[in-house]
């Protein structure tokens, strides 16, 4: 049984006296981020954090969504029982958007905007266990771009997905930086697509390189330079290796 009491929009008024004690107080502000609902609409997801006065719960917040005329609002609360601000935030979103997902078919976010106390990769865990098909899915989110003429790829999963068929790497996590730096001069870009991973043209449908499969690049290091950085980056970061290395199966236009 969760420890956190989910406050939809009917049960607000019976529960919400304790959350609503810490309207007034300090909030956290954990990130904003959004979501696609349909091709034709968007959610912005902003969550705070805030105590009650009497330090008895914790309470997530949304901020006012004035086109429907809901003020400022208390979506979750539970009992503080002295876990640290940022542990009570993860327990608090992961039950949150659990929920929503069952009752309102929430999707994953597209783009994390701005962060604060949670940082990139906690929310992308989080999405990850809220959502584990999305960490499945193996499609390639574009769009047409003029300069250079190519595909930008499309949000914070595809981003993710092409940098794990490129290094075989996990790249959520505050490494990702470092992986680029380590391995890309170990690297030569793939002609056919010229590093993009994307075979074609807009207004050609694009489709994954069929010379690198979405890799786009190909190791041109000698095999002991890039043994010793792969046994190197895995000295330090062990859980971000990939056990399964993956390819790109289609690309879509969005
Ligand atoms: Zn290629």
């Amino acid at each position: 049984m969760s420890r956190v009491t989910y406050l939809d929009y009917y049960q607000r008024e019976e529960i919400s006296p304790i959350a609503e004690t810490s309207r007034g107080k300090r909030k956290l502000f954990l990130f904003r981020g959004y979501t696609p609902l349909s091709p034709a609409s968007s959610w912005e997801e902003e969550l705070s954090l805030a105590r009650t006065p009497d330090r008895s719960h914790w309470v997530l917040w949304r901020p006012a969504l004035t086109e429907l005329e809901i003020p400022r609002h208390a979506i979750a609360l539970m009992p503080n029982r002295g876990e640290r601000p940022r542990q009570a935030a993860i327990t608090l979103v992961r039950e949150v958007w659990k929920t929503e997902k069952a009752t309102t078919d929430l999707s994953p976010l597209l783009e994390i905007l701005r962060t604060g106390l949670l940082r990139t990769f906690e929310i992308e865990r989080l999405n990850d266990e809220v959502w584990p098909e999305e960490a499945d899915d193996t499609t390639l989110l574009v769009r047409p771009n003029d300069d250079p003429p190519g595909w930008e790829i499309v949000g914070r999963k595809s981003r993710r997905l092409k940098g794990r068929v490129t290094y075989g790497i996990e790249m959520h996590g505050p490494h990702a930086d470092f992986v680029r730096s380590l391995f890309d001069p170990l690297r030569t870009p793939c002609d056919p697509c010229h590093g993009s991973g994307i075979y074609g043209l807009p207004p050609d449908e694009p489709a994954p390189c069929p010379i690198c499969q979405g890799r786009g690049g190909r190791w041109t290091a000698p095999d002991a330079e890039l043994v010793a950085a792969r046994r190197a980056f895995a000295r330090i970061y062990p859980e971000a290796v990939d056990p399964d290395p993956l390819t790109i199966t289609s690309v879509e236009v969005c």
